[in-house]
Protein backbone atom coordinates (compact mmCIF):
# COMPACT_ATOMS: atom_id res chain seq x y z
CA UNK A 1 0.00 0.00 0.00
CA UNK A 2 1.62 3.43 -0.92
CA UNK A 3 0.58 7.08 0.43
CA UNK A 4 -0.95 8.90 -2.74
CA UNK A 5 -1.78 12.64 -2.99
CA UNK A 6 -3.86 13.10 -6.20
CA UNK A 7 -4.79 16.36 -7.43
CA UNK A 8 -7.34 17.13 -9.91
CA UNK A 9 -10.74 14.91 -9.64
CA UNK A 10 -12.68 16.13 -12.38
CA UNK A 11 -14.13 13.42 -15.16
CA UNK A 12 -11.12 11.06 -14.71
CA UNK A 13 -9.36 11.98 -11.52
CA UNK A 14 -12.58 10.87 -9.64
CA UNK A 15 -12.71 7.77 -10.92
CA UNK A 16 -9.34 7.10 -11.26
CA UNK A 17 -8.50 7.68 -7.85
CA UNK A 18 -11.77 5.97 -6.62
CA UNK A 19 -9.63 2.80 -7.93
CA UNK A 20 -6.53 3.41 -6.33
CA UNK A 21 -8.61 3.44 -2.80
CA UNK A 22 -10.38 -0.04 -4.46
CA UNK A 23 -6.67 -1.12 -4.55
CA UNK A 24 -6.52 -0.12 -0.68
CA UNK A 25 -3.89 2.77 -1.52
CA UNK A 26 -4.31 5.40 0.90
CA UNK A 27 -5.36 9.13 -0.86
CA UNK A 28 -4.70 12.76 0.05
CA UNK A 29 -6.78 14.54 -2.51
CA UNK A 30 -7.31 18.43 -3.46
CA UNK A 31 -9.42 19.87 -6.23
CA UNK A 32 -10.56 23.50 -6.90
CA UNK A 33 -14.77 21.41 -6.65
CA UNK A 34 -15.68 21.40 -2.90
CA UNK A 35 -18.36 18.65 -4.68
CA UNK A 36 -15.26 16.18 -6.33
CA UNK A 37 -13.62 16.65 -2.71
CA UNK A 38 -16.80 16.25 -0.78
CA UNK A 39 -17.42 12.83 -3.14
CA UNK A 40 -14.34 11.36 -2.76
CA UNK A 41 -14.08 11.58 0.81
CA UNK A 42 -17.22 9.60 1.50
CA UNK A 43 -15.03 7.12 -0.25
CA UNK A 44 -12.00 7.40 2.19
CA UNK A 45 -9.62 9.86 1.31
CA UNK A 46 -8.48 12.46 3.30
CA UNK A 47 -9.80 15.97 1.93
CA UNK A 48 -6.48 18.23 1.65
CA UNK A 49 -6.56 22.08 2.05
CA UNK A 50 -4.27 23.16 -0.84
CA UNK A 51 -2.29 21.52 -3.58
CA UNK A 52 1.00 21.61 -1.13
CA UNK A 53 -1.14 19.58 1.66
CA UNK A 54 -2.11 16.59 -0.77
CA UNK A 55 1.57 16.05 -1.90
CA UNK A 56 3.32 15.91 1.66
CA UNK A 57 4.12 13.00 3.11
CA UNK A 58 2.87 10.75 0.17
CA UNK A 59 5.19 8.15 -1.52
CA UNK A 60 3.62 9.37 -5.07
CA UNK A 61 1.63 12.34 -6.29
CA UNK A 62 -0.55 12.29 -9.39
CA UNK A 63 -2.05 15.18 -11.06
CA UNK A 64 -5.11 15.21 -13.49
CA UNK A 65 -5.15 18.70 -14.65
CA UNK A 66 -7.16 20.18 -17.60
CA UNK A 67 -4.26 21.95 -19.51
CA UNK A 68 -0.50 22.96 -19.09
CA UNK A 69 -0.70 26.23 -17.69
CA UNK A 70 -2.35 25.11 -14.63
CA UNK A 71 0.10 21.84 -14.77
CA UNK A 72 3.31 24.11 -14.81
CA UNK A 73 1.96 26.28 -12.24
CA UNK A 74 0.65 23.52 -10.13
CA UNK A 75 4.33 22.27 -10.16
CA UNK A 76 6.58 24.87 -10.41
CA UNK A 77 4.67 28.34 -9.46
CA UNK A 78 5.11 30.53 -6.75
CA UNK A 79 3.53 27.31 -4.29
CA UNK A 80 4.29 25.00 -6.68
CA UNK A 81 4.05 21.01 -5.18
CA UNK A 82 8.36 20.14 -6.75
CA UNK A 83 9.61 23.04 -3.77
CA UNK A 84 7.49 21.87 -0.99
CA UNK A 85 8.22 18.25 -1.28
CA UNK A 86 9.17 16.69 2.04
CA UNK A 87 9.60 12.98 1.20
CA UNK A 88 10.77 12.92 -2.13
CA UNK A 89 7.64 11.24 -3.40
CA UNK A 90 7.52 10.65 -7.53
CA UNK A 91 5.18 12.56 -9.66
CA UNK A 92 2.80 11.41 -12.16
CA UNK A 93 1.12 14.28 -14.69
CA UNK A 94 -1.51 11.92 -16.19
CA UNK A 95 -2.40 15.50 -17.58
CA UNK A 96 -2.75 15.72 -21.79
CA UNK A 97 -0.30 18.19 -22.15
CA UNK A 98 2.54 19.79 -25.01
CA UNK A 99 5.42 17.97 -24.67
CA UNK A 100 7.41 20.75 -23.91
CA UNK A 101 5.44 21.49 -20.82
CA UNK A 102 6.47 18.30 -19.24
CA UNK A 103 10.20 18.38 -20.43
CA UNK A 104 10.24 21.70 -18.33
CA UNK A 105 8.58 20.18 -15.24
CA UNK A 106 11.29 17.00 -15.77
CA UNK A 107 13.90 19.74 -15.52
CA UNK A 108 13.48 21.31 -12.64
CA UNK A 109 12.28 18.06 -10.96
CA UNK A 110 15.68 17.11 -11.99
CA UNK A 111 17.01 20.18 -10.09
CA UNK A 112 15.43 18.82 -6.70
CA UNK A 113 16.80 15.46 -7.58
CA UNK A 114 13.33 14.11 -7.92
CA UNK A 115 11.42 12.22 -10.29
CA UNK A 116 8.84 12.53 -12.27
CA UNK A 117 6.81 10.97 -15.48
CA UNK A 118 4.82 12.29 -18.03
CA UNK A 119 1.90 9.76 -18.18
CA UNK A 120 -1.50 10.53 -20.18
CA UNK A 121 -4.32 8.23 -20.76
CA UNK A 122 -6.32 6.97 -23.13
CA UNK A 123 -9.25 5.02 -23.25
CA UNK A 124 -11.79 7.77 -22.13
CA UNK A 125 -14.20 8.03 -18.82
CA UNK A 126 -15.13 4.50 -19.16
CA UNK A 127 -11.79 3.33 -19.05
CA UNK A 128 -11.40 5.60 -16.24
CA UNK A 129 -14.05 3.78 -14.50
CA UNK A 130 -13.42 0.41 -15.46
CA UNK A 131 -9.76 0.82 -14.67
CA UNK A 132 -8.74 -0.18 -17.93
CA UNK A 133 -6.88 3.01 -18.82
CA UNK A 134 -3.78 2.53 -20.92
CA UNK A 135 -1.35 4.62 -19.78
CA UNK A 136 1.71 6.56 -22.10
CA UNK A 137 4.59 7.30 -20.22
CA UNK A 138 7.49 9.44 -20.66
CA UNK A 139 10.54 9.06 -18.72
CA UNK A 140 13.52 7.33 -17.29
CA UNK A 141 13.06 3.60 -17.81
CA UNK A 142 13.67 2.90 -14.04
CA UNK A 143 10.89 5.46 -12.38
CA UNK A 144 8.37 3.37 -14.85
CA UNK A 145 9.01 0.25 -13.19
CA UNK A 146 8.70 1.71 -9.98
CA UNK A 147 5.31 3.16 -10.37
CA UNK A 148 3.93 0.06 -12.95
CA UNK A 149 1.92 -1.35 -9.82
CA UNK A 150 0.21 2.04 -9.06
CA UNK A 151 -0.94 2.51 -12.48
CA UNK A 152 -2.55 -1.06 -13.13
CA UNK A 153 -4.79 -0.23 -10.19
CA UNK A 154 -6.32 2.38 -12.70
CA UNK A 155 -5.47 0.83 -16.37
CA UNK A 156 -4.60 -2.15 -17.78
CA UNK A 157 -1.76 -1.22 -20.19
CA UNK A 158 1.86 0.57 -19.57
CA UNK A 159 3.54 1.30 -22.32
CA UNK A 160 6.61 3.29 -22.14
CA UNK A 161 6.88 5.52 -24.97
CA UNK A 162 10.83 7.14 -24.70
CA UNK A 163 12.39 10.08 -22.58
CA UNK A 164 10.39 13.15 -21.10
CA UNK A 165 7.56 14.08 -22.76
CA UNK A 166 7.13 11.13 -24.97
CA UNK A 167 4.43 10.20 -23.57
CA UNK A 168 2.56 13.05 -24.39
CA UNK A 169 3.76 13.49 -28.14
CA UNK A 170 2.16 9.73 -28.55
CA UNK A 171 -1.08 11.02 -26.53
CA UNK A 172 -1.43 14.04 -29.33
CA UNK A 173 -1.27 11.52 -31.97
CA UNK A 174 -3.65 9.19 -30.47
CA UNK A 175 -5.74 12.08 -30.20
CA UNK A 176 -6.07 13.58 -33.33
CA UNK A 177 -6.94 10.31 -35.11
CA UNK A 178 -9.69 9.97 -32.43
CA UNK A 179 -10.99 13.60 -33.25
CA UNK A 180 -10.79 12.16 -37.31
CA UNK A 181 -12.33 8.84 -36.03
CA UNK A 182 -15.08 10.70 -34.04
CA UNK A 183 -16.09 13.19 -36.74
CA UNK A 184 -15.97 10.03 -39.58
CA UNK A 185 -18.17 8.33 -37.36
CA UNK A 186 -20.46 10.86 -36.97
CA UNK A 187 -20.85 11.90 -40.46
CA UNK A 188 -21.49 8.42 -41.86
CA UNK A 189 -24.49 7.46 -39.26
CA UNK A 190 -25.91 11.51 -40.14
CA UNK A 191 -25.45 10.54 -43.66
CA UNK A 192 -27.60 6.65 -42.92
CA UNK A 193 -30.14 8.40 -40.85
CA UNK A 194 -30.94 10.69 -43.41
CA UNK A 195 -31.27 8.49 -46.16
CA UNK A 196 -33.31 6.20 -43.66
CA UNK A 197 -31.69 3.61 -41.75
CA UNK A 198 -31.77 3.08 -38.23
CA UNK A 199 -28.45 4.46 -36.47
CA UNK A 200 -28.75 0.86 -34.22
CA UNK A 201 -28.65 -1.15 -37.52
CA UNK A 202 -25.86 1.24 -39.14
CA UNK A 203 -23.82 0.70 -35.95
CA UNK A 204 -24.21 -2.70 -35.94
CA UNK A 205 -23.04 -2.63 -39.86
CA UNK A 206 -20.07 -0.24 -39.21
CA UNK A 207 -19.19 -2.51 -35.40
CA UNK A 208 -18.86 -5.66 -38.27
CA UNK A 209 -17.04 -4.30 -41.08
CA UNK A 210 -14.34 -2.19 -42.18
CA UNK A 211 -14.93 1.02 -40.77
CA UNK A 212 -15.32 -0.51 -37.25
CA UNK A 213 -13.28 1.59 -34.86
CA UNK A 214 -13.50 2.49 -30.96
CA UNK A 215 -16.02 5.35 -31.61
CA UNK A 216 -18.37 3.50 -32.93
CA UNK A 217 -17.81 0.41 -30.83
CA UNK A 218 -17.46 2.06 -27.32
CA UNK A 219 -18.35 6.16 -27.46
CA UNK A 220 -20.90 6.06 -30.50
CA UNK A 221 -22.07 9.58 -30.49
CA UNK A 222 -25.32 8.37 -31.38
CA UNK A 223 -28.16 8.87 -28.44
CA UNK A 224 -29.24 5.73 -27.02
CA UNK A 225 -27.00 3.02 -28.91
CA UNK A 226 -24.98 2.49 -26.00
CA UNK A 227 -26.30 2.93 -22.75
CA UNK A 228 -23.50 4.26 -20.59
CA UNK A 229 -21.88 6.51 -22.82
CA UNK A 230 -22.44 10.61 -22.77
CA UNK A 231 -24.26 10.45 -25.81
CA UNK A 232 -26.71 8.81 -24.14
CA UNK A 233 -27.08 11.32 -21.43
CA UNK A 234 -27.30 14.60 -23.07
CA UNK A 235 -24.00 14.40 -24.22
CA UNK A 236 -22.72 15.17 -20.36
CA UNK A 237 -19.68 13.69 -18.91
CA UNK A 238 -16.89 12.32 -21.01
CA UNK A 239 -14.17 14.12 -22.90
CA UNK A 240 -15.42 18.01 -23.17
CA UNK A 241 -15.29 19.31 -26.70
CA UNK A 242 -12.87 22.07 -25.20
CA UNK A 243 -10.30 19.44 -24.31
CA UNK A 244 -10.01 18.01 -27.71
CA UNK A 245 -9.77 21.47 -29.09
CA UNK A 246 -6.79 22.01 -26.69
CA UNK A 247 -5.22 18.32 -27.89
CA UNK A 248 -5.81 18.99 -31.52
CA UNK A 249 -4.15 22.24 -30.80
CA UNK A 250 -1.45 20.52 -29.17
CA UNK A 251 -0.81 18.44 -32.26
CA UNK A 252 -0.90 21.45 -34.82
CA UNK A 253 1.65 22.95 -32.75
CA UNK A 254 3.96 20.41 -33.22
CA UNK A 255 2.76 19.91 -36.80
CA UNK A 256 4.08 23.33 -37.52
CA UNK A 257 7.30 23.03 -35.34
CA UNK A 258 8.03 19.88 -36.77
CA UNK A 259 6.78 20.68 -40.46
CA UNK A 260 4.74 17.76 -40.45
CA UNK A 261 1.28 18.36 -42.76
CA UNK A 262 -1.61 16.78 -40.94
CA UNK A 263 -4.51 18.48 -43.14
CA UNK A 264 -7.40 15.34 -41.45
CA UNK A 265 -6.25 16.37 -37.97
CA UNK A 266 -6.93 20.50 -38.73
CA UNK A 267 -10.46 19.90 -40.62
CA UNK A 268 -11.07 17.83 -37.08
CA UNK A 269 -10.35 20.74 -35.14
CA UNK A 270 -12.13 23.27 -37.49
CA UNK A 271 -15.19 20.96 -37.40
CA UNK A 272 -14.66 20.54 -33.40
CA UNK A 273 -14.32 24.72 -33.46
CA UNK A 274 -17.34 25.09 -34.77
CA UNK A 275 -19.63 23.29 -33.25
CA UNK A 276 -18.45 24.93 -29.82
CA UNK A 277 -19.33 28.18 -31.04
CA UNK A 278 -22.73 27.10 -32.05
CA UNK A 279 -24.27 27.16 -28.88
CA UNK A 280 -22.36 28.07 -25.01
CA UNK A 281 -22.67 24.35 -23.68
CA UNK A 282 -20.78 22.42 -26.86
CA UNK A 283 -17.61 23.57 -25.53
CA UNK A 284 -18.18 21.87 -22.54
CA UNK A 285 -20.38 18.49 -24.00
CA UNK A 286 -18.78 15.12 -25.04
CA UNK A 287 -17.08 15.21 -27.97
CA UNK A 288 -19.61 12.82 -28.95
CA UNK A 289 -22.15 15.98 -29.43
CA UNK A 290 -20.14 16.74 -32.87
CA UNK A 291 -23.22 14.50 -34.33
CA UNK A 292 -25.20 17.88 -33.86
CA UNK A 293 -23.10 19.23 -36.19
CA UNK A 294 -24.08 16.85 -38.76
CA UNK A 295 -27.67 15.81 -37.59
CA UNK A 296 -28.86 18.60 -35.27
CA UNK A 297 -31.34 16.85 -33.13
CA UNK A 298 -30.59 13.13 -32.89
CA UNK A 299 -33.13 10.90 -31.41
CA UNK A 300 -32.86 8.72 -28.83
CA UNK A 301 -32.69 5.45 -30.37
P1 LIG B 1 -12.18 17.95 -15.99
O1 LIG B 1 -12.30 19.38 -16.40
O2 LIG B 1 -13.40 17.11 -15.84
O3 LIG B 1 -11.37 17.85 -14.59
C1 LIG B 1 -10.30 18.69 -14.24
C2 LIG B 1 -10.35 18.88 -12.73
O4 LIG B 1 -9.23 19.68 -12.35
C3 LIG B 1 -11.62 19.60 -12.27
O5 LIG B 1 -12.23 18.87 -11.22
C4 LIG B 1 -11.10 20.96 -11.78
O6 LIG B 1 -11.85 21.49 -10.70
C5 LIG B 1 -9.69 20.59 -11.35
N1 LIG B 1 -8.77 21.72 -11.31
C6 LIG B 1 -8.62 22.72 -12.21
N2 LIG B 1 -7.64 23.56 -11.82
C7 LIG B 1 -7.15 23.06 -10.66
C8 LIG B 1 -6.12 23.47 -9.77
N3 LIG B 1 -5.38 24.56 -10.00
N4 LIG B 1 -5.89 22.72 -8.66
C9 LIG B 1 -6.64 21.61 -8.41
N5 LIG B 1 -7.63 21.18 -9.21
C10 LIG B 1 -7.88 21.89 -10.32
O7 LIG B 1 -11.15 17.29 -17.02
P2 LIG B 1 -10.95 15.73 -17.33
O8 LIG B 1 -11.89 15.33 -18.41
O9 LIG B 1 -10.90 14.99 -16.05
O10 LIG B 1 -9.49 15.79 -17.99
C11 LIG B 1 -8.31 15.97 -17.20
C12 LIG B 1 -7.11 15.77 -18.12
O11 LIG B 1 -7.18 14.45 -18.69
C13 LIG B 1 -7.06 16.74 -19.29
O12 LIG B 1 -5.72 17.11 -19.51
C14 LIG B 1 -7.63 15.94 -20.45
O13 LIG B 1 -7.12 16.40 -21.69
C15 LIG B 1 -7.14 14.54 -20.10
N6 LIG B 1 -7.95 13.44 -20.61
C16 LIG B 1 -9.32 13.46 -20.51
C17 LIG B 1 -10.04 12.35 -21.01
C18 LIG B 1 -11.56 12.30 -20.93
O14 LIG B 1 -12.15 11.42 -21.59
N7 LIG B 1 -12.21 13.17 -20.18
C19 LIG B 1 -9.38 11.27 -21.58
C20 LIG B 1 -7.99 11.27 -21.62
C21 LIG B 1 -7.29 12.36 -21.14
Amino acid sequence: MSVIGFIGLGNMGLPMATNLLKANHALKVFDLNPVALETIGKLGATVSAHAIDASQDVDVVITMLPNGSIVESTYLGEHGILQQANREPIYIDCSTIAPESSKRIAEAANRHDLEVVDAPVSGGIMGAREGTLCFIVGGEAGTVGKINPILRAMGKTVIHAGGHGSGQLAKICNNLLAAVLMTGTAEALALGVRNGLSPRILSDVIRNSSGRNFMVERWNPWPGILPDVPSSHDYNGGFQVNLMLKDLGLALDCAQASQASVPLGALARNLFTLHGEADEDNPLSDISSIQKLYYPNPQQN
